[in-house]
């Protein structure tokens, strides 16, 4: 399946290589920066200030696992001072396009370089060689970090010392800027652990595995994933044994998905064991007014609640 996948995406990266070489712009006074994800863009927008303009190659409600580059996606990389990236397996599509843009300010390494995982405390890093019974992706452990609100620490400083070194002029201001974003972001922690804190302890069900880092940050667990691991459709015995660990629980159990994923065996188990099944956006823009990282989080925080409490 991985070789499958990655041979398709050199295909279509070559073909666009072409296109790539033809796209360049007029300069201009900002800083050019593409990001993997509306999650990193918008941190990005939120350090940079008016000093930046950016792009996002994701966009809200596609499974960033899965994105296919488009010759305009080359075009912009090949223009951008500075590249933001998830890292982990999650964007490998984002190393495709930096080859394909051959952009020396932006390349692996290069100062304009920022991969937002890098001093990210990773959880589930399998302890075993992977093999495709384990599925193909999720392989140097769970990438799906953004969903802890305070990794956003961490991104912010990666993304900080990246603008520092391409503008470093502009270094106290970008200082500055992050400094309200953190002050932001701890006074919304507050708001939403007070939210969640009566429900310390409640477990949910998702399709896919991304919300480890959520759930330990605010006291929940994940029972399971309809998924029986990263990346592998559901069973039918997969879908029966989890509607039976359901069942079994002492309190009832939240199912909560991002709108893109499959919603059939989320509807199907809900029906089974009357479990809530609520829709939450897993980035910024994923749903309506879910439109910055503070906002995506409220949105998170209030579908959950809403399924907890009306059981
Ligand atoms: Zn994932």
């Amino acid at each position: 399946m991985m070789k499958i996948r990655s041979f398709c995406l050199i295909l279509s990266v070559s073909a666009l290589t072409l296109v790539a070489s033809l796209g360049a712009a007029p300069a201009s006074a900002a800083i050019n920066i593409v990001a993997a994800t509306p999650d990193l863009a918008d941190i990005a927008k939120q350090v940079g200030g008016d000093r930046v303009s950016v792009y996002s190659i994701a966009k809200p409600n596609q499974d960033l696992h899965m994105i296919e580059p488009r010759p305009s996606d080359v075009s912009r990389i090949s223009r951008a001072d500075l590249v933001v990236r998830v890292g982990l397996d999650l964007d490998l599509w984002m190393d495709a396009l930096l080859n394909a843009a051959a952009n020396g300010r932006v390349n692996r390494g290069a100062p304009g370089y920022v991969d937002a995982s890098v001093g990210i405390q990773r959880l589930e890093v399998p302890q075993q060689q992977i093999t495709g019974a384990l599925g193909d992706i999720h392989v140097y452990g769970n990438p799906h970090y953004w969903l802890d609100p305070l990794n956003g620490e961490i991104i912010s400083a990666n993304i900080l010392e990246g603008l520092k070194r391409v503008s470093p002029a502009y270094a106290n201001y970008f200082e500055r800027n992050r400094n309200v974003f953190l002050a932001g972001l701890h006074s919304a922690m507050r708001r939403w652990q007070e939210k969640l804190s009566p429900y310390q302890g409640r477990k949910i069900v998702n399709y896919h595995d991304a919300w480890p880092y959520f759930v330990r940050r605010f006291g929940l667990k994940v029972l399971g994933c309809i998924e029986p691991k990263p990346g592998i459709p559901p069973t039918a015995s997969h879908v029966a044994s989890l509607i039976e660990r359901i069942k079994a629980e002492k309190q009832p159990v939240v199912i909560a998905d991002a709108a893109f994923y499959p919603d059939k065996a989320a509807k199907t188990i809900a029906a089974r064991t009357g479990a809530e099944f609520v829709v939450i956006p897993s980035s910024v823009g994923g749903a309506k007014g879910a439109d910055n990282f503070f906002s995506l989080f409220d949105h998170i925080v209030d579908g959950l609640v809403r399924g907890f409490s009306n059981r």
